[in-house]
């Protein structure tokens, strides 16, 4: 693989950038494969990759109907944090966040992960009462949480509207200093081109049909658009496409699919700071470092694999963005967007063993997925290639919806961006 670094910029620059290679292979698919992952997003990427480097399984095949990073990780509006409430869920966005960290230099790869701070809005008495339970929380595991006021919440972002005279003025927030943003499609892209670099086949344009299974139960390996696929273990990694994938080999799972949006303004100049959340009023807010406002909506009232979402769910969530910030009433929108997330009953992912040996999951990201992304690889891995969970996704079984012991994020915060 080649490395990127400032001297072989230079030398490349000096020979008219001609010696680039390609950053990962367009391999045919082999017979079979000792792993094949279903999903090429963020979370599959960062699978494969792990497996390869820290489980020395290497004849491992990733498939995609489309393009790589092209879901769900393309999609998001990149926000990371990991002020959760429950143990099992703060073990999981904190090991996110140790790797989120050190990745660009894990991967040779700038994801550009701004550690700008994650400002999240109380409006009202429950809320300050709840943000107040989660900092507490999260500093007893070890996790930076700041209690503010919402004289202090303006000083961190003067943008903010401090004021009483609104429909939901804001009373306070908390802020995690170390959350921030990533670039997405760059995590995508490194995770791809660590993976390749270790023999990882990754095959675009290459659907999943159908799982097949031996006489023992036991799956033999995928067939696809582009022919039998043969594969000792599958993981499923395809997000808002997961139930359709596990019912293949006959595995319902506990999941919605709601469509999500996003909507990008016009560029401006920097003066967004941080990462500002509401949950009350619906509304996220952070600035690219291209200059436009990357903005997020709620999910859709109904399920839906439509990647689009209603108009009204983007007109409301940009009421809440001029109520909170109102000189984005000038500001003109460039696009929006939508993806399908997959939501649990409790709001907590799924990352583990199934019923049909062979075949393992990870799902159930549902709106907070991307901030996982590389601690989610790393335990999935390590349960592919073990057989068994590693310590922090123990807890994130399927059959917690049979035995109850639920990670109730959505009762906790009622949002999980
Ligand atoms: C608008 C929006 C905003 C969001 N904002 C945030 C945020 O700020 N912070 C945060 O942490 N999270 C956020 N999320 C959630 C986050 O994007 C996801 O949880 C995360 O990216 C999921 O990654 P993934 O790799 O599991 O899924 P994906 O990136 O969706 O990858 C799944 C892949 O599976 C493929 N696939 C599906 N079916 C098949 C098949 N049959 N055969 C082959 N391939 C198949 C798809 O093509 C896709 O590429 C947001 C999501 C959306 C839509």
């Amino acid at each position: 693989m080649q490395r990127f670094s400032a001297f072989s910029l230079v030398r490349r620059a000096f020979g008219g950038h001609r010696s680039w290679q390609a950053q990962w292979r367009t391999p045919e698919p082999k017979p079979a494969y000792d792993v094949v992952i279903v999903g090429a997003g963020g979370h599959g990427l960062a699978t494969a990759y792990y497996l390869a480097k820290e489980h020395g399984i290497r004849n491992v095949a990733i498939l995609d109907k489309g393009w790589l990073g092209g879901g769900n990780t393309g999609r998001n509006t990149t926000i990371i944090r990991s002020n959760y409430l429950f143990d099992e869920s703060m073990g999981i966005y904190e090991h996110a966040v140790k790797l989120w960290e050190g990745l660009s230099r894990e991967l040779n790869y700038n994801v550009m992960y701004s550690a700008r701070g994650v400002l999240m809005l109380a409006h009202t008495v429950h809320d300050v009462q709840s943000f107040k339970r989660h900092v507490h929380a999260n500093r007893l595991k070890g996790i930076d949480a700041e209690w503010l006021t919402a004289e202090q919440a303006k000083d961190f972002c003067p943008p903010l509207n401090i004021s009483p005279n609104v429909r939901y003025p804001v009373v306070g927030a908390t802020l995690q200093r170390r959350g921030g943003t990533a670039r997405h499609d760059a995590v995508a892209w490194g995770y791809a081109r660590g993976a390749d670099a270790l023999g990882v086949d990754i095959i675009q344009n290459c659907e999943v049909t159908g799982l097949r299974r031996g006489a023992d139960g036991a799956v033999t390996g995928v067939e696809t658009s582009r022919g039998f696929i043969g594969a000792k273990k599958i993981g499923v990694v395809a997000a808002g496409n997961t139930s359709v994938v596990m019912a293949m080999a006959g595995v319902r799972m506990p999941l919605e699919s709601f469509p999500l949006q996003a909507l990008v303004s016009e560029p401006v100049k920097p003066d967004f700071p941080c990462v500002v959340m509401s949950n009350t009023i619906h509304a996220y807010i952070s600035q690219s470092d291209k200059g436009e406002m990357v903005i997020g909506a709620g999910t859709d009232a109904y399920t839906s694999y439509s990647q689009t979402g209603g108009l009204h769910i983007a007109t409301h969530t940009l009421d809440a963005i001029c109520e909170l910030v109102p000189m984005y009433r000038r500001l003109r929108m460039l696009r929006n967007w939508g993806g399908i997330v997959d939501v649990t009953p409790d709001r907590s992912p799924i990352i583990g063993t199934t019923p049909v040996p062979g075949l393992f999951v990870n799902c159930g990201w549902g709106t907070g997925g991307f901030k996982a992304t590389p601690g989610s690889g790393h335990v999935f891995a390590h349960t592919i290639a073990t057989g068994s969970p590693h310590a922090i996704n123990a807890g994130f079984t399927l059959d917690r919806f049979r035995d109850g012991f639920l990670i109730d994020e959505a009762a906790a915060a009622a949002v999980a961006h």
